[in-house]
């Protein structure tokens, strides 16, 4: 599958460039199937927010911050701007120059604002910094799209679905990054926890997959 079931629109030259030089984790055709998702849902659901989980240093918040610019809505990204426990000291995808020196923990949050600001995004995108079930409890508001891309353990990846799945609006996309069926491609927990769960439930039909994106259309209420 592709991303045909998303809105066929491009992106300003700049905001991709600027995407695709920003730090994090997003390829360039993932970003950009990425975007025409939040275009897409921001089209099917006027006036709803997008909303991710797992902002990190905001490569992710250009995209879908440009794509709450083109529909005229916004982007929330949460995040505790702490770190994955991927993301820690000793682990594969640590990058030591993120930790705050005065706190001994690592800071994402300067790093994101910096990225939203020169991208000519910060007035589409409000960040709600804490933790995602924290967040998730005083959040009610229904959501175009729902990105998750948050912590990718066994129990983050279960908290993250169950806590944001079923703000999806009716009609709205769920988009989920880093699943790889094969285990030799990569964790499995956003597949196991999130993507075969969110099929499962029968409320959501796959759209598009590119890369170890896929987005999912919510038809039914939660
Ligand atoms: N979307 C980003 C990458 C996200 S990395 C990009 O495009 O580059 C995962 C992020 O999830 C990290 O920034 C981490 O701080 C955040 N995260 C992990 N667990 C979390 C939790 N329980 N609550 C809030 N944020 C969390
Ligand atoms: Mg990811």
């Amino acid at each position: 599958m592709t991303d045909d079931g998303l809105a066929q629109v491009e992106m300003e030259p700049t905001v991709r460039a600027a995407a695709e030089a920003a730090r994090g984790f997003m390829p360039p055709d993932e970003g950009l199937a990425l975007f025409r998702a939040g275009v897409a849902a921001g089209r099917a659901v006027p006036g709803a927010p997008l909303l991710e989980v797992g902002s990190y240093c905001g490569k992710s918040g250009i995209y879908l911050g440009a794509a709450a610019k083109e529909v005229g809505s916004v982007l929330v990204a949460v995040d505790h701007h702490r770190g994955s426990e991927e993301n820690q000291p000793g682990w594969e995808w640590h990058e030591p120059d993120l930790v705050d020196p005065e706190v001994g923990r690592m800071d994402t949050l300067p790093f994101f604002r910096r990225t939203l600001f020169h991208a000519g995004l910060e007035p589409f995108v409000v960040a709600v910094v804490g933790s995602s079930p924290t967040v998730s409890a005083v959040w009610s508001t229904p959501c175009a799209l729902m990105f998750i891309d948050g912590g990718h353990g066994e129990e983050p990846a279960s908290v993250d679905f169950e806590c944001w799945t079923p703000k999806v609006a009716v009609g709205g996309l769920l988009a989920i990054h880093d699943v790889f069926p094969d285990p030799a491609d990569g964790g499995r927990p956003p597949y196991v926890r999130i993507y075969l769960p969110a099929l499962e439930g029968g409320r959501c039909t796959e759209v598009a997959a590119v890369g170890s994106l896929r987005v999912l259309r919510c038809t039914a209420a939660a």
